[in-house]
């Protein structure tokens, strides 16, 4: 029943002694606010009384009989109680509990039944409220249901997604998509390193805006910033990969909402960080830290898979001795850079270099000095070479170098450099000094239709002429030759 204050019960039509007896048995629980015969307090009226019980006098009944149903139907919901005049009849009595009321009391009314209806009253009301209670209690437990499924069917479906891929940007890509189902994310950063690695850090970093927008520099630096503050060393340097952004519609400045960045870690080591954009402050419960918990650290853990797999392949593609790329993985570079350049008819030239007289350096200073020479000139190939040129380790002590977007006049220039450089940088093993030099052949694919194992072929021979004019010198195929001459004249 209602709290501290009186329930109120209605009492339609009484007889003046029955509302006394009334008012009186129901005087400390119960207010009774009597209507006149006729008067029909309207569904308003219940909404604002929320009457316990409606007394109805016989009369009283009788008049609403003959009333449309619409203009009485709301009292069907309260227990009535319907109080029988003198006279009564079996068929009333039968008729009054067909209509729902929920007592029939004949004459006389006394203070026994009155407090009899009042107590069954309060039974069933307490009733009804055990079940209301128990209503919502199943209403919350289903909520919560409802929540851990969702929730479980998240961490499943980021999970499966993460581990569908071995490449970062597509985990990364997919983290964002998922994560934008869970939280109001609008975007979001990464940024990893090979772990233990020295005082400074090689990175890579994942941004969904392209390099030409002012959006990309604030995620770099959000990013870069983020990666010292959490290891307290320096990024040295680093490579950047596009993810798409969630929202088509842009280029987001990681000012135009709120920034996590959180850190991702595997055996308590942490290779990187990912930074999320939220439009608004997050304010996450208790369950939604959890999920985020363990979405970091299954994103941490199928990242880390990725790096160490994109580790192994590069090292895969590696020569051990020199770092710089292996003959398999030049073959398949040549095949894919000649393809690319035909397509777009674009000039693309190769080097082959090869170490004067290099089985002279091993006999007289010994193989491992020989080791020695090989690694320097391969660095210092690196050093001198643009990011784009590539350099491999063809076999023994010969090197190519492709140069991509350069026509053979560059190439050859270039080459001529390289030589120069090389015969006049000092190579020391064991505080001796060792002189090298290079020859070179230059071949180039001008008129784009050269197969790689022409061109190379063509290299080959121009090394070899090179050799024969003796050493220390860049020589060009003969075609090349020939289109040189052609533009010298
Ligand atoms: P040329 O000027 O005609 O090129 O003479 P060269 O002595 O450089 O050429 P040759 O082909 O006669 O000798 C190449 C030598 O390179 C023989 C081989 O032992 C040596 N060599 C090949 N691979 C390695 C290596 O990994 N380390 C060392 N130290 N020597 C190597
Ligand atoms: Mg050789
Ligand atoms: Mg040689």
């Amino acid at each position: 029943m209602r709290g501290t204050s009186k329930n109120i019960m209605w009492g339609l039509g009484l007889l003046p002694e029955d509302e006394a007896l009334i008012r009186s048995v129901g005087n400390a629980e119960f207010t009774l606010i009597s209507l006149p015969i006729g008067t029909i307090p309207d569904a308003e009226a219940m909404d604002r009384d929320e009457p316990s019980i409606i007394w109805i006098s016989k009369s009283a009944w009788d008049a609403l009989k003959v009333m449309p149903t619409t203009t009485t139907r709301h009292l069907d919901i309260t227990p009535r109680v319907l109080l029988l005049g003198g006279e009564y009849s079996m068929l009333e009595l039968e008729e009054a509990l067909d209509n729902g009321f929920t007592d029939v009391i004949k004459p006389p009314l006394t203070e026994s039944r009155i407090k009899d209806v009042l107590l069954r009253t309060a039974e069933t009301h307490n009733l009804y409220h055990d079940i209301m209670r128990m209503t919502r209690e199943i209403c919350l437990e289903r909520e919560l249901l409802e929540r851990k499924n969702d929730i479980l069917s998240f961490i499943v479906s980021f999970l499966s997604r993460a581990t569908e891929s071995l490449e970062p940007e597509e985990i990364l890509q997919s983290a964002q998509e998922e994560l934008a189902t869970l939280l109001p994310v609008a975007a979001i950063g990464g940024i990893c390193w090979v772990p233990g690695t020295g005082r400074d850090l090689d990175a890579t970093l994942y941004i969904s805006t392209q390099e030409e927008h002012p959006a990309h520099n604030e995620w770099k630096e959000l990013l870069l910033g983020g990666a010292e503050k959490l290891t307290g060393k320096r990024v040295s340097a680093y490579a950047t990969e596009l993810l798409s952004p969630i929202d088509a519609t842009g280029h987001l400045m990681p000012e135009s909402g709120k920034v996590a960045i959180l850190p991702l870690k595997t055996a308590g080591e942490t290779f990187g960080a990912v930074a999320l954009l939220t439009r608004t402050e997050l304010h996450l419960g208790k369950d939604q830290v959890q999920v985020l918990k363990s979405a970091m650290k299954h994103l941490a853990l199928a990242l880390r898979n990725a790096m160490l797999y994109k580790q192994m392949k590069l090292h895969a593609d590696l020569d051990g001795l020199t770092l710089v790329h292996n003959r398999r993985h030049f073959d398949k570079r040549l095949n894919e850079e000649l393809e690319r350049h035909a397509r777009y008819n674009q000039p693309l030239s190769l080097l082959m270099l090869d170490i004067d007289h290099f089985k002279m350096i091993n006999d007289t200073h010994g193989h491992q000095a020989g080791d020695t020479v090989l690694k320097e000139l391969a660095a210092l190939l690196r050093n001198t070479l643009r990011n784009t040129d590539y350099v491999s380790r063809y076999g023994g002590e010969e090197f190519t170098v492709i140069l991509p977007h350069t026509q053979e006049q560059d190439a050859a220039q270039l080459a001529e450099r390289l030589r120069l450089k090389i015969a006049e940088y000092t190579f020391m093993h064991d505080s001796t000094s060792i002189p090298v030099t290079i020859s070179v052949g230059l071949a180039a694919n001008a008129d784009n239709h050269l197969e790689s194992a022409d061109l190379i072929a063509e290299a080959d021979k121009a090394l070899y002429r090179a050799k024969e004019q003796g050493r220390n010198r860049v020589c060009t195929s003969d075609r090349c030759f020939r289109r040189l001459a052609s533009v010298a004249s």
